[in-house]
């Protein structure tokens, strides 16, 4: 059943990417909500990429999937999409592969500082504001390059790109400009930085939109999971 679903995105991504002229996205399943048993699931059928709101939410699954002793399951990469608040910071930096909502200086010596040493670097994405509107998370446009600079220094982070969650305008075409804004920032940051290879944007009814401007990685949950019981 999931497996069904996440051959359908993963075509329409390849479909909106081939006519695009664009290389075809990742795809990060978004877990919020849905239990281990799905993420299990999705993960035979070969999706290993999963994006979570909440630090405690995700430790709660990845416990249940190890305790699961499912032998065969794959190594998992966990992504953090949630806004993150500074308390939970240490937590983020265990229990994480990825943090795309670095939106702020005062996360990215946290973040460092509780990295295990043995593992590999925390990658990184800097969430902005590209709208500037109702949103309270993300940096401002203009504070990007400082905010990349910081977590560049840092040798236990890992900084991969951009990270933006435009306003959702009921008209799907209105998302296009941030989209296309976004991609615009991502490139002029990759002068800076070179290495960058990330820009994480549009989710289940915009993706097509957000791979057509250039996004490099979809945050997909609904059409994978099917609609979610609460909104979150
Ligand atoms: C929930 C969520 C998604 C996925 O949204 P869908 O519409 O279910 O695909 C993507 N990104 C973020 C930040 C989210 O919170």
């Amino acid at each position: 059943m999931l497996a069904h679903a996440l051959h359908d995105v993963l075509q329409q991504l390849g479909n909106a990417a081939s006519a695009a002229h664009r290389p075809v996205p990742r795809l990060l399943a978004v877990s919020k909500t849905q239990a281990a048993t799905a993420i299990a699931e999705l993960a035979a059928a070969g999706q290993l990429a999963f994006g979570e709101n909440y630090v405690q939410e995700a430790a709660g699954k990845q416990r249940a999937l190890a305790e699961s002793g499912s032998p065969r399951l794959p190594a998992l990469e966990w992504h953090l999409i949630g806004h993150l608040q500074s308390n939970k910071a240490k937590d983020a930096a265990t229990l994480f592969d990825w943090v795309q909502t670095v939106d702020r200086l005062s996360l990215v010596a946290t973040l460092a500082r509780h990295r295990p040493a043995a593992r590999s670097p925390l990658n990184v994405l800097v969430q902005v504001n590209v709208d500037d509107e109702a949103s309270k998370h993300g940096c401002r446009p203009e504070d990007v390059a400082l905010l990349a600079d910081a977590i560049a220094a840092e040798p236990r982070l890992r900084l991969r790109g951009l990270m933006v969650i435009p306003t959702p305008h009921a008209d799907i075409e209105q998302r296009r400009p941030a989209f296309r804004r976004s991609r615009v920032l991502f490139d002029g940051l990759r002068h800076r930085h070179p290495q960058l290879d990330t820009l994480s944007m549009g989710m289940s009814d915009d993706c097509a939109i957000a791979v057509d401007e250039g996004a490099t990685m979809v945050r997909v949950g609904t059409a994978l999971f099917g609609a979610r019981a609460a909104k979150t």
